[in-house]
């Protein structure tokens, strides 16, 4: 395990996180199972969508060159030969003179090249706003039509959503309801996708009893093991919870040797400092290949990161807020590049600070903030006290401020920096 005594620089932390890990091989999934996923193939439609031309609207179907000239006191009078609900595709052809009845999604019948919507027809009721029924066969085939219709008016041309043969989701989308839809649209039965990381969270701490015990002298409930699995799944990961383990090497050792088969990533809270009981360090150095180093920011300066056995393994410092910090900032972005899902890091924009701040400079500073628009720009409001145990600021934060390390002071208006805690 090397040291470092050098403050190792926000991004460059962050980056080594990112490279360090690799998207998770390709494997095919059913179209309905893959939400969420990010695509390792893109996709080709093999047939067009829609796959006929058909109507945008209930109305009928007509020749254009026929109904260029109607108008309100002048209607045009066309003879109705047919009638197509949506599901049938046979009726008559149109030809000069005649119209067929169409409803939304019926195709369009042969000849015909514009659709002209009921509402400007007489089978318009404009009391009831709704269509009219024909009292009889004959009135049925009698249509006035008010207003004229170009060549095209109201038709879905076939493939105006995908081509046939088109590559219409391309490797890198994340799949989503809409891709969903469209993919079950063209009959798409199987995607090629990145599986999710499955990430494991073990905590580690002598002090520390389950969330539902009654905690002893001297002990606190071990809230950020079940914290972390959740705020993991915020972000659509699998989280798997290890469980509780005492500070004792031996038993540390074997938690993480029996979880490694069941897992992606692996996540310990905990023990990552110098403090004489902080085995979390040298258990995860003995197992693996692991680098401790000090972090230049504020809050989650000590960090364990490598691997065991080729599987990320990440040592997230004890301290609540510091733990979910250090899981924003450095974990997320390797768990999206094993997802295949981008972008990989959090967009950064600019917030007013409402709020005048002083500090000691020398490291980044993630301030837990309330974002909220305010006449089209973003203001920071501190979301409270800012100590590295206190979640209640986490809870009414929504975003981080970023304060650079050489910053000394930020007068209140003055833009910083910022991201959003949730985003996709
Ligand atoms: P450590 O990183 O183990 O030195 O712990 C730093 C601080 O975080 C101590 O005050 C611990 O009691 C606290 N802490 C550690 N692990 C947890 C946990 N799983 N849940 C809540 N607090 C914790
Ligand atoms: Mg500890």
């Amino acid at each position: 395990m090397a040291g470092r005594l050098d403050l190792v620089p926000w991004e460059e932390a962050r980056e080594r996180v990112i490279h360090a890990v690799s998207e998770l091989a390709p494997v095919p999934v059913p179209v309905a199972e893959a939400h969420g996923l990010t695509l390792a193939t893109g996709v080709r439609a093999e047939e067009a969508m829609p796959p006929f031309a058909n109507s945008a609207m209930d109305g009928f179907a007509v020749l254009a060159a026929d109904v260029a000239g109607a108008s309100r006191n002048e209607p045009v009078v066309l003879e109705v030969v047919g009638e197509l609900p949506a599901g049938r595709s046979v009726s008559n052809p149109v030809t000069p003179g005649k119209a067929v009845r169409v409803m939304t999604g019926a195709p369009i019948p042969e000849g015909a090249d514009a659709v002209v919507p009921v509402e400007a027809t007489n089978f318009w009721d404009p009391h009831t706003r709704a269509g009219r029924v024909p009292e009889t066969a004959e009135e049925g085939r009698v249509l006035r039509i008010s207003r004229p219709a170009t060549a095209g008016a109201h038709i879905r041309a076939a493939g105006e959503s995908v081509r046939a043969g088109e590559e219409f989701l391309e490797s890198g989308h994340r799949i989503r309801g809409a891709e969903i839809a469209l993919l079950l649209s063209v009959g798409v039965k199987l995607v090629n996708v990145h599986p999710l990381p499955r990430v494991g969270v073990l905590s580690t701490g002598d002090e520390l009893v389950e969330p539902d015990a009654t905690p002893g002298p001297g002990q606190i409930r071990d809230s950020n093991r079940i914290g972390l699995l959740r705020r993991i799944e915020e972000f659509g990961f699998p989280g798997v919870d290890l469980g509780l383990v005492r500070d004792d090497p031996g038993a540390l050792a074997s938690r993480i040797l029996e979880s490694l088969p069941r897992i992606d990533f692996l996540l310990t809270s905990g023990g990552v400092s110098v403090g004489d009981y902080d085995f979390t360090r040298r258990v995860l150095a003995e197992l693996g290949a692991v680098e401790a180093y000090r972090v230049a920011v504020k809050p989650g300066k000590p960090q364990v990161f490598g691997n065991i056995g080729g599987m990320p393994v990440f040592g997230l410092p004890g301290n609540p807020v510091s733990s979910m910090v250090v899981f924003d900032q450095f974990v997320h972005p390797g768990l999206r590049r094993m997802a295949g899902r981008l972008p990989l890091r959090p967009p950064v924009f600019t917030a007013t600070l409402e709020a005048s701040l002083t500090r000691s400079p020398g490291r980044t500073e993630f301030l837990r903030v309330r974002l909220e628009p305010e006449d089209g720009a973003w203001v920071a409001r501190t979301a409270g006290p800012q100590g590295s145990g206190v979640l209640s600021s986490m809870t009414k934060a929504n975003g981080y401020a970023i304060i650079p390390p050489e910053v000394e002071t930020i007068a209140g208006g003055d833009p910083v920096p910022c991201q959003l805690m949730r985003w996709d």
